[in-house]
């Protein structure tokens, strides 16, 4: 028995699931990781693997960056915790706001379904109004008005995904397939007089990668303009992960509000809630949206945030070129292996993120992507990681480059990839 084996075992009569967010626990058992450093995962049996997850988004910087844990150590030294304003708060700030085309007030929450709750909120306080318009297959972290349909959770009709969740809390919840302006439209004009906010996942992440068809996030940014809508951009993934100014920069289509988290935090817990004065000023204490957190804007994330964000800084474009280029490599070296139709996936990638799909149909939307065959992900999930490759343990989730990802290591990615993908399929 290794000891991953007998740590799950532990933790399962402690922990509900043995872990402490969902997806981490998979069949037989997942690895427990002792250490992790730039591209690499070890666990504590020994084994090591590239690592494709990178914490779910945030390590762009891969994991322990030196910049990261240089400005870590200096602070933990000055104190973990003010209860006060600091001044990297206000630095980080002033960088956002020059950063992300949206932003012009930022306030600095925990986590990334704080962001989505608080941008949620202060858009109902901003209209006072209170339905939403969220889309098949984006999660906006795990809080009550957007659990349905949320990625790969359960997906009953018009049903929260979630026991718990009262049918009156998602009755104001209008769910819209992605990537489908026509029933956008008619839906919101349906609603308009009772919609206080479009939020969308500008290239979703959360059912694997999915990308925006052209014209479908100018279309959202027109309508909701014409009807006085809020329009929110969760770009908790694809924040300074396609470019430092998200994909509102990447694609040139500018929201009221975003939500930022994951990469923000340089591997620790913050994200962020950002937009436009007028909206951002209701938050308390200048306006009369209540917004409150013990942790928010604590001086560790922050500096880690600050570390991360001024290391691509430095790098500029060819950071971003940099890691597009391995996962072009990896994705073009997949595509080759399918070249005599020996195996049947779909590759969607963007930037620095991608994710195979067991399908062989285009996927463009939640419909699409449920299509893939979960039970062969896994298996190929598996095979991986006896090849010394770790990918998130679901069809629905992303693979991440980041800059510590070498031309090396997506070799040997790419020979276990062939490895595995004959596995599974034979
Ligand atoms: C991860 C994620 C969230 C939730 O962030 P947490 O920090 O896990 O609460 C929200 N929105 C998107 C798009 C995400 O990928």
């Amino acid at each position: 028995m290794t000891k991953s084996e007998r740590l799950f075992a532990k933790a399962k009569t402690l922990i509900p699931g043995g872990v402490n967010s969902p997806v981490r626990a998979f069949s037989p058992y997942p690895f427990f990781t002792k250490c992790a450093k730039g591209s690499r995962l070890v666990d504590v049996d020994g084994n090591e693997y590239i690592d494709y997850c990178m914490g779910y988004g945030p390590l762009i910087l891969g994991h322990a960056h030196p910049h990261v844990v240089r400005a870590v150590r200096e602070q933990l030294e000055n104190g973990t915790l003010f209860g006060t304003p600091s001044e990297q708060e206000v630095e980080l700030a002033e960088l956002i706001c020059k950063l992300v085309p949206s932003a012009e007030m930022v306030r600095l929450v925990t986590t990334g379904a704080e962001a989505t709750m608080s941008a949620i909120r202060v858009a109902r306080g901003f209209t006072r109004k209170k339905k939403i318009v969220k889309f098949e297959g984006c999660y906006h972290g795990a809080h009550d008005c957007v659990l349905v349909k949320a990625g790969s959770g359960a997906t009953t009709l018009g049903m929260p995904d979630s026991l718990g969740i009262p049918e009156e809390t998602t009755r104001n919840t209008i769910v819209v397939p992605y990537n489908d302006v026509e029933k956008f439209e008619k839906a919101v004009k349906r609603e308009k007089e009772n919609l206080a906010a479009v939020i969308v996942e500008p290239v979703i992440g959360n059912i694997g990668v999915v990308l925006p068809k052209e014209g479908f996030l100018e279309t959202l940014r027109e309508l909701t303009a014409k009807y006085g809508v809020v329009l929110i951009f969760d770009e908790v993934i694809t924040g300074f992960r396609l470019a430092l100014g998200g994909a509102q920069e990447y694609y040139g289509v500018t929201p009221d509000l975003t939500t930022l988290g994951k990469i923000l935090g340089g591997g620790l817990p913050m994200a962020a809630y950002a937009g436009k004065e007028e909206i951002m000023r209701l938050t308390a204490p200048s306006g009369k949206v209540y917004q409150a957190g013990t942790f928010s804007g604590n001086p560790i994330s922050v500096v880690a945030g600050l570390a991360t964000l001024m290391a691509i800084r430095q790098k500029g474009r060819a950071f971003y070129d940099e890691m597009e280029q391995k996962k072009k490599k990896l994705c073009d070296g997949i595509r080759d292996l399918q070249r005599d139709g020996k195996y049947p996936v779909t590759v969607n990638e963007i930037a620095s993120m991608f994710q195979l799909f067991f399908t062989d149909g285009e996927v463009n939307d939640y419909k699409s992507a449920k299509r893939a065959d979960t039970a062969k992900f896994m298996t190929f999930q598996k095979k991986l990681l006896e090849n010394g490759v770790f990918v998130p343990p679901s069809q629905f989730e992303t693979c991440f480059i980041s800059s510590e990802h070498s031309q090396e290591d997506i070799e040997e990615t790419l020979l276990a990839i062939e490895e595995s993908l004959e596995q599974t399929i034979t």
